[in-house]
């Protein structure tokens, strides 16, 4: 039996590399970018003023307090957007708000609440305080210089490195095609919401958080319609989905039952299986296949074993489709408030809650089938087998939400 590790390099190797395509800068939001960028202007681009105030020679005002003002000729005005004619000679100021460009002649910049202007004397300013040279300058490439990388291929495009790119003047970026995902679920017994439940059904409850994981990690998602546990039925579905899909993801009719039929369909469509079964719990049936140049993920039915198989398998193949290069589960340390014990003889991936000061706690039941302790579960903690972790011991959490 594979084991995860071996299974996650399996599938990323199969993938292919990121595909290109332009996207808006203003819809590019968790997207992954895919050249380097580079700063076509410097950051602060000209030296300019951190505030409002007046733009001086800082030598002018040696000695300048409440009691003892100094008095500077006001020779002008420069707001944020225009520039300075001319140039500040000794015993000048000029009025200056946060943004405008420094007039030439001036090195720094006095707060506007440190001076006092009389009406009676428009070309006059008080200044009640010293400045230092270059106080409340803003320097011209402090930020970034020009050419400075703004981003790698691979980077996710984040909020902060999308802020980055438009202040470099950017408005398109080459970001990575996203993976259309198809969503399956198979089981005779499961039935779609607002739907009366007959003895022995229940709602199908995969494909909705599933798919809802796939948009986090990048991917566009389909629901195709339930399917029974009927082999030319899932053969049907499969097609029609493999047509419009880069990625299947099915759930449920992997295992050894006489009702599973995904692999068999699979097959019968011109699949080709990969690998089946990988020693993880919750999980072990999982099916990796390939059709043509798409992909099958077949997740087993139950609802947590489908969520962490996800998680594990199918979101770094959705975030390596993209040409990202983090694809794992980010992993934070946390502190086990409590022993996690594993007395099972494959490794367990444990739903955990971790609080805000990093506290770990199991999430409740560790079952395949409880599904409120999944839904409280914000991290995964991988348990080896037959092991407990003790309270106090530092463990790497991985988190989705
Ligand atoms: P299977 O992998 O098909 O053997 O299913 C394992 C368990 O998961 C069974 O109890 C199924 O009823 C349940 N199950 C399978 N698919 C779903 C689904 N889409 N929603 C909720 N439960 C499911
Ligand atoms: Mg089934």
């Amino acid at each position: 039996m594979l084991e995860l590790e071996d299974a996650v390099e399996r599938i990323l190797a199969a993938i292919p590399a990121a595909q290109a395509e332009k996207v808006l800068l203003s819809a590019a939001h968790g997207r992954v970018l895919l050249e380097r960028m580079a700063a076509t202007v410097g950051l602060p681009g000209f030296d300019n003023s951190a505030v409002d105030g007046y733009a001086v020679r800082a030598k002018d005002l040696a000695g300048a307090c409440a009691d003892a003002p100094v008095m500077l000729r006001l020779k002008g005005r420069v707001a944020a957007g225009e520039t300075y004619q001319g140039e500040l000679a000794d015993g000048e100021c000029a009025r200056i708000f946060t943004g405008a460009p420094l007039p030439h002649g001036a090195d720094s910049v006095a707060w506007q609440e440190d001076t006092r202007t009389e009406a009676a004397h428009p070309d006059q300013v008080q200044f009640l305080d010293v400045v230092k040279p270059w106080e409340n300058i803003r320097f011209r490439g402090e930020d970034l210089q020009q050419g400075a990388v703004l981003g790698e291929p691979g980077d996710e495009l984040t909020a902060g490195r999308i802020n980055l790119l438009a202040a470099s003047g950017f408005g398109v970026v080459r970001a990575g095609r996203r993976p259309v995902a198809g969503f399956i679920a198979s089981g005779s017994e499961l039935v779609e919401a607002g739907t009366a439940l007959q003895p022995g059904m229940i709602y199908e409850s995969n494909r909705p958080g599933l798919a809802a994981l796939a948009r986090q990690a990048g991917a566009v998602t389909k629901i195709y319609p339930l399917v029974t546990d009927n082999l030319a039925e899932t053969q049907a579905v499969l097609e029609m989905a493999f047509e419009d899909c880069d990625f299947v993801v099915t759930s449920g009719g992997v295992s050894v039952g006489d009702t599973d039929f995904i692999k068999t369909a699979f097959e019968k469509i011109g699949g080709a299986l990969d690998f089946w079964k990988v020693n993880m719990r919750p999980g072990r049936p999982f099916v990796f296949g390939r059709w043509r140049e798409k992909f099958l993920f077949g997740l087993p039915g139950n609802p947590v074993s489908a969520f962490v198989t996800f998680l594990l398998l199918v979101r770094p193949a959705i975030r390596k489709w993209q040409g990202a290069k983090a694809t794992g589960l980010p992993t934070f340390p946390g502190t086990l408030a409590e022993p996690l014990a594993n007395a099972n003889d494959r490794r367990f991936l444990m739903r955990v809650v971790v609080d805000a000061s990093g506290q770990v706690r199991s999430a409740g039941s560790q079952a395949s089938h409880i599904m409120a302790s999944l839904a409280s579960a914000n991290g995964l903690v991988d348990v080896p087998a037959m092991t407990t972790l003790s309270a106090g011991a530092v463990v790497n959490v991985m988190r989705w939400e």
